[in-house]
């Protein structure tokens, strides 16, 4: 039996500027994600019929996973099947082990979407153009693009136009979970709420800033260059977040930045030893994810 095993690895927004929510409900975003090594496995092996399997690497709860045609990875499945008018005779047991917290705004479901449509292309040997690959990710969701390419890339329209850029550092994130998932619509619904019409055009100073200090490779920089305009809505959500990001300080952050719609705060350190450290400290703090 054939199959093939793809890794899913998280994004994280190293900036995410938020305009006026356009007709179709979404908000053109400028933003800059990066991959970090916070991942998924997505496996895919030959089957008579459609399957989804979800398991946690580390007995995390993943309940609220769906396991049937809602579930994304399926969606992009099914997606790639029809774009090649594959028959019956091609389906596929699919099966996530999950490494990235879900609902955390490290957009694990994005990445495990991506993982699938390249698993199955290669499974099935279907050399799906890239640019096919990329307009069908675009269709899945504004993230999935991002999780075709990797890396460092900055993301224009909704999210789902990425070119990768030029990304010189290590760089050295801590990354706090949260018990608890937060909706992405309803964030972006509170960002609505908080501005009103009031949302000026989006100003594209902050992400040449940003690009600069990537080329540097200067962790200082970097945490200067960073910002999320979700933060504030995220926070107005859920104000115990606001503690996890003063604890991060407190430990001893160069910044704390919020993952895309949140909940997960992301620390930045200047090395591996710092890193150690701030962990250490937030542990102490009693964040022990
Ligand atoms: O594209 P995706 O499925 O990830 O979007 C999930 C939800 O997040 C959308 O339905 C929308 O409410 C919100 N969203 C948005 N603007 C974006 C991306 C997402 O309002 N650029």
């Amino acid at each position: 039996m054939n199959a093939l095993t793809v890794r899913a690895a998280a994004k994280i927004n190293l900036r995410l500027g938020v305009g006026a929510v356009r007709d179709d409900g979404f908000h053109p975003l400028d933003t800059v994600y990066q991959a970090i090594s916070l991942y998924d496995d997505v496996t895919v092996t030959d089957a008579r019929q459609w399957s989804l399997r979800v398991r946690a690497s580390d007995g995390r709860d993943v309940s609220e996973v769906p396991l049937d045609e809602r579930n994304i990875a399926l969606k992009a499945a099914l997606a790639l099947h029809a774009h090649h008018r594959l028959g019956p005779d091609h389906a596929a047991a699919v099966h996530i082990e999950k490494g990235i917290p879900v609902a955390g705004g490290l957009a694990g479901g994005s990445a495990d979407a991506a993982a699938t449509l390249v698993a199955l292309d290669r499974l099935w040997d279907l050399q799906t153009p890239d640019e096919d690959l990329l307009a069908l990710a675009g269709r899945l969701g504004s993230d999935v693009p991002f999780a075709l390419i990797g890396g460092t890339a900055a993301g224009g329209g909704r999210g789902e136009l990425v070119q990768p850029v030029t990304d010189a550092g290590g760089w050295w994130w801590v990354v706090v979970e949260s018990g608890q998932g937060l909706s992405t619509p309803a964030v972006y619904a509170e960002f609505d709420r908080l501005h009103g019409e009031d949302v000026g055009p989006l100003d594209e100073a902050p992400t040449t800033e940003l690009l600069a200090a990537l080329r540097s490779g200067d962790p200082r920089w970097l945490a200067r260059a960073v910002g999320n305009d979700l933060e504030l809505p995220a926070c107005t959500l859920r104000p115990d977040l606001e503690r996890t990001r003063t604890d991060g300080l407190e430990a001893g952050a160069v910044t704390a930045l919020l993952s895309g719609s949140g909940p997960t705060w992301l620390f930045l350190c200047t090395d591996s030893l710092h890193a150690q450290a701030v962990r250490l400290g937030l542990i102490d703090r009693g964040h022990t994810r």
